[in-house]
C-alpha cells in the first residue's frame, strides 16, 4: 500500500470538515468523536493471515479523520494489535491516539505479578503496534469494585512506572461496573479517562457515572453504543432516535451517544469501509448537549423493551451474592438471538461466571421487588442453572 499522506502536515483543514473533534478531558488532546473499535476486522481475512488487507480499515478511518484507535490483546484471535500496528506504522505517529489494555487475566500469572510480567505484556503490545508508546493504556475490564481494588493493589504501581518511563502516556480504565460503582473509581482521581458501555438502552442508569467523570476532567470513551446488537436487532423500538434526521437506526444510536457533551469518543467497531462511512455520517454537524438535557428530550419516547435487563443494577444486594445484573444481561442474549446457548456463551466469554452460581438462589424475592423492569429473575436463574 502506498504510504499515506500525513494529515497533520497537509490536510488537517479538510479533515476537520469531515470529522467532529472533542477535547479528551484535561489532557489537552483533541480526539475524533468517533473512534475506531478494532475488534471487528474481517474474520476470514484474519484467519487467512491477510493482515495488510485488514490494515486498510484503520488507514481508511484515518483518511476520514478518525484519530482514536482502540485495540487490545486477544481481539480478532489476538491479531488486532498486529493489524493496527501495520496501519500505525504508515501514518505520522503523533496524528493517531492508540490504546491498548491489560489486566491480571491478560498477564495470566496469578494475582501478584511482578514488574517484569507487566512489562513483558506491555512490550509485546508495543512491538505489535510498531510504536514506542501507547497513548491510552487501560486497566482492562473492571467488572466490579472488588476486582478494581485487586487490580489497583497488583498493577497500578506498574502503570505509573511505565508512564514515568514514557511507555504509556495516559492511565485509563475500562469497566463493566454497574450503577454508581463507576463514580467511586472516578473519585479515586487515579485515571485520566475511562471506557464504559453506554447506549440508548442503558443511558438512564449510566448518566451519573459519565457526569462524574466529565466533572472530574476525565475523558469518557464509550464502547457498545449499539447495546451489544440490541438496538439494530430491534429497530422499531429505537426508531424514535432517527426523528428529524436521515440516519439509519444504528447511525442514530451512535449519534445519540456522541451528542452527549460528557462523552468524548464513541467507538464504532468497523469491518468494512462502509461501516466507517456510516459512522462518520452519524456525527456530521454534531450538536453536543448535556446528558440531563438529552434524557429530558427522550423521556417517554420509544417502545420499552420490557423483557430486557437494562443493567441498572437496582437489584444488587442479593443475600447469596448472586451477580444478578450479569446473569440477566446474559439472559438478554437469548431474547435477542432466540438461541438458549447464547446465555452460556455470554456468561463464559464476557462475564466469566459459572452457570452453577445461579442455583444458589433461595427465591427470597428481594431482587424482583427492586427490579425496574419487573423481570422474573428467580425463574430465569432457575432456567440458567438447569442448562
Ligand atoms: S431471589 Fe434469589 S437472586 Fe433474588 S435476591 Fe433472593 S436469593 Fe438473590
Ligand atoms: S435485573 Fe432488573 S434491576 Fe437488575 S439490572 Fe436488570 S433491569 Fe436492573
Amino acid at each position: 500500500m502506498q504510504k499515506k499522506e500525513i494529515r497533520g502536515e497537509r490536510a488537517a483543514p479538510g479533515w476537520e470538515e469531515e470529522m467532529y473533534y472533542k477535547q479528551y478531558g484535561n489532557t489537552g488532546l483533541k480526539v475524533s468523536a468517533i473512534g475506531l473499535g478494532t475488534m471487528r476486522y474481517d474474520e476470514e481475512d484474519i484467519k487467512a493471515g491477510r493482515l495488510e488487507k485488514c490494515a486498510e480499515i484503520p488507514l481508511y478511518a484515518f483518511e476520514k479523520g478518525i484519530n482514536y484507535w482502540d485495540t487490545a490483546p486477544n481481539y480478532c484471535h489476538d491479531k488486532s494489535e498486529i493489524v493496527t500496528g501495520i496501519a500505525l506504522s504508515q501514518v505520522k505517529r503523533s496524528d493517531v491516539y492508540v490504546t491498548s489494555k491489560t489486566n491480571l487475566g491478560t498477564l495470566d500469572v496469578g494475582d501478584h505479578p511482578t514488574k517484569e510480567d507487566f512489562r513483558r505484556r506491555l512490550e509485546l503490545s508495543l512491538e505489535r503496534l510498531k510504536t514506542d508508546y501507547i497513548d491510552f493504556y487501560h486497566m482492562w475490564c473492571m467488572l466490579s469494585l472488588e476486582s478494581w481494588e485487586k487490580h489497583m493493589d497488583a498493577l497500578y504501581g506498574f502503570f505509573e512506572e511505565a508512564k514515568k518511563d514514557g511507555l504509556i502516556r495516559n492511565i485509563v480504565f475500562s469497566s463493566h461496573m454497574q450503577g454508581n460503582e463507576i463514580e467511586k473509581v472516578v473519585d479515586s482521581g487515579k485515571f485520566k479517562g475511562m471506557l464504559i458501555g453506554y447506549n440508548a438502552l442503558n443511558y438512564r442508569f449510566r448518566q451519573s457515572g459519565i457526569e462524574a467523570a466529565y466533572n472530574k476532567g476525565m475523558g469518557v470513551v464509550v464502547m457498545n453504543p449499539l447495546g451489544g446488537g440490541m438496538i439494530p436487532a430491534n429497530p422499531d423500538a429505537f426508531r424514535y432516535l432517527t426523528e428529524g434526521t436521515d440516519l439509519t437506526v444504528p447511525q442514530a444510536a451512535l449519534r445519540f451517544v456522541a451528542s452527549h457533551k460528557e462523552i468524548t469518543v464513541t467507538l464504532a467497531g468497523c469491518t468494512t469501509k462502509k461501516h466507517i462511512d456510516d459512522a462518520v455520517k452519524a456525527v456530521e454537524h454534531l450538536e453536543e448537549k448535556p446528558a440531563k438535557e438529552i434524557a429530558k428530550e427522550y423521556e417517554g419516547k420509544g417502545v420499552a423493551l420490557n423483557d430486557l435487563c437494562t443493567g441498572c443494577a437496582y437489584c444488587k444486594g442479593c443475600p447469596k451474592e448472586i451477580p444478578i445484573p450479569q446473569y440477566m444481561d446474559a439472559y438478554n442474549q437469548k431474547i435477542l438471538t432466540g438461541n438458549d446457548k447464547a446465555i452460556l456463551a455470554r456468561l463464559d466469554n464476557h462475564w466469566d461466571i459459572p452457570k452453577e452460581k445461579a442455583a444458589e438462589c433461595i427465591a427470597c424475592g428481594k431482587c424482583e421487588g427492586q427490579c425496574t423492569q419487573h423481570l422474573p429473575i428467580i425463574e430465569r436463574l432457575k432456567e440458567i442453572a438447569g442448562m
